[in-house]
């Protein structure tokens, strides 16, 4: 969770989702602003910050599927999909005065550079966001599990996952039941056997079997980014 500098090093999962706005498809530029606002003054405060972005905006290859087309294809279009909104955090990101790199994993040199893990570490030791794209570039992998993968290989302190629209991990859908109860904390298992709504059960197995905790809180409330990275108790942390 250490980089050589002292710093406390994070892997923030921003949905692809929260990038729409209100709008549902695509990007809305003033969302992302905020967003790096965010990042920005979290960076600024001494953390080193890598930043997995979802595709929900775009495509999300299991629903083209039900829709009659190529798994595989779809979910290469749901990586690309991730990539424009790695471009448009790195826009942001920029007009903050933060330096940012996008690495993808299938290959773009026009627009970011190739997926090189001690290059990505370095590039965090310099003060830079590393924004990874492209998911893990395979078919059938989530931009969750690609969170929890690339965390465990920059050897992140946590895994931030950034909800949308929601606070924490409930019993049952907050936004269905109202008596919904939030938990403050989980275990690995609990989410596993209860199906819980933290991520994909390939993420959260990673994160078991590597003791890397998650937490999951609500993105876009203003200054809970760098609540998250303090380890004040918001949203829920999942661990053993
Ligand atoms: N995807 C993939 N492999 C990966 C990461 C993503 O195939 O390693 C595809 C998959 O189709 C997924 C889409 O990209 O549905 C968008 O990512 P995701 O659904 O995880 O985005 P989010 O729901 O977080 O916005």
């Amino acid at each position: 969770g250490r980089g050589r500098s002292g710093r406390k090093r994070f892997l923030l999962k921003l949905s692809g989702e929260a990038f729409a706005g209100g709008g549902g498809l695509g990007v809305d530029p003033d969302v992302v602003h905020k967003m790096a606002h965010e990042i920005a003054s979290v960076v600024r405060d001494g953390a080193e910050l890598a930043v997995v972005i979802g595709g929900g905006n775009f495509f999300r290859g299991a629903e083209l599927q039900v829709r009659g087309m190529d798994r595989a294809r779809s979910d290469y279009m749901g990586m690309l999909g991730t990539v424009m909104n790695c471009l448009a955090l790195q826009d942001f990101l920029e007009k903050e005065g933060i330096d940012s790199r996008v690495q993808t994993a299938i290959t773009m040199g026009q627009v970011a550079e190739p997926y090189i893990p001690l290059r990505a570490v370095r590039h965090l030791e310099k003060g830079r966001v590393v924004i990874f794209g492209a998911g893990m570039g395979m078919p059938y992998f989530s931009t969750d599990t690609t969170a929890a993968q690339r965390a465990l290989e920059i050897h992140a302190e946590a895994l931030l996952m950034g909800k949308n629209g929601v606070d924490g991990v409930y019993d049952s859908d907050p936004a269905k039941n109202p008596d919904a109860v939030k938990f403050d904390a989980l275990e690995y298992g609990e989410v596993i056997t209860r199906d819980l709504k933290v991520a994909d059960a390939t993420a959260v197995t990673l994160c078991r079997d590597n003791k890397l905790p998650i937490l999951v809180f609500e993105l876009l409330a203003e200054g809970n980014i760098a609540r998250a990275v303090k380890g004040e108790k918001i949203g829920t942390l999942v661990s053993n």
